[in-house]
């Protein structure tokens, strides 16, 4: 099953590809996730990627097709994957099509409204990468990991700033790509205003039994 989520920031995105990928088995790649490793890590890539990650704009589609490309040749994507937060543009979609096949795109949709808060409540594991709302899912004890027992941090490019700005980029280089994969007829969408278990029941439906 190879699979794409689309979506706006904070339409959830990550948190069901983590759900979906436990449960489908297979990858979660998320070139977030990827950017941040490396910032962390204070690699060349991660060096070159820093500023624009932070400001919410997106990393030149050469680099993050060539790096997808890559990740997408080991062996544990050979059975399929969920591309989280990739593509992101047309020619990002152009390339990949190239050299794989897609099954399924699965559209998020949310108001802008409800990115707003989720985003400027967001906080993610420093270690495991799972991801809490302050409100809506906090975790057990404050700053600290459910599933780990790691420290939580507010990512950088969750200010409102940078929040608004991910928002704009998005309808304008990433929203063209729900009328791309819809006309070749292998796009869904799904609601995915309410809870995480409301939107991965949803999904279940329609990828059906793992
Ligand atoms: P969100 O969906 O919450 O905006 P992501 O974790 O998917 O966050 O992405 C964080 C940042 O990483 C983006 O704002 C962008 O700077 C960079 N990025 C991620 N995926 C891509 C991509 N496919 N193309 C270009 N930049 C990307």
């Amino acid at each position: 099953m190879k699979l794409i989520f689309l979506g706006p920031p904070g339409a959830g995105k990550g948190t069901l590809a983590a759900l979906v990928s436990k449960e489908y088995r297979i990858p979660q790649i998320s070139t977030g996730d990827i950017f941040r490793d490396a910032i962390k890590r204070e690699t060349e890539l991660g060096k070159k990627v820093k500023e624009i990650v932070g400001r919410g704009d997106l990393v030149p589609d050469e680099l993050t097709v060539s790096l997808v490309r890559e990740r997408l040749g080991q062996p544990d994507a050979s059975g399929g994957y969920i591309l989280d937060g990739f593509p992101r543009t047309i020619p990002q979609a152009a390339a990949l099509d190239e050299f794989q096949k897609i099954d399924s795109v699965v559209n998020f949709t949310v108001s802008d409204k409800i990115v707003i808060e989720r985003l400027s409540g967001r906080e993610v594991c420093k270690n495991c990468g799972a991801i809490y709302h302050v409100k809506n899912m906090p975790s057990k004890v404050k700053g600290v990991c459910d599933r780990c027992g790691g420290p939580l941090y507010t990512r950088p490019d969750d200010t409102l700033e940078s929040i608004t700005n991910r928002l704009e980029v998005y309808k304008k280089q990433t929203e063209p790509l729900v009328s791309y994969y819809r006309k070749k007829k292998i796009l869904r969408d799904i609601d995915s205003s309410k809870s995480p278990e409301d939107t991965l029941t949803q999904v279940r439906k329609l990828l059906g039994k793992p």
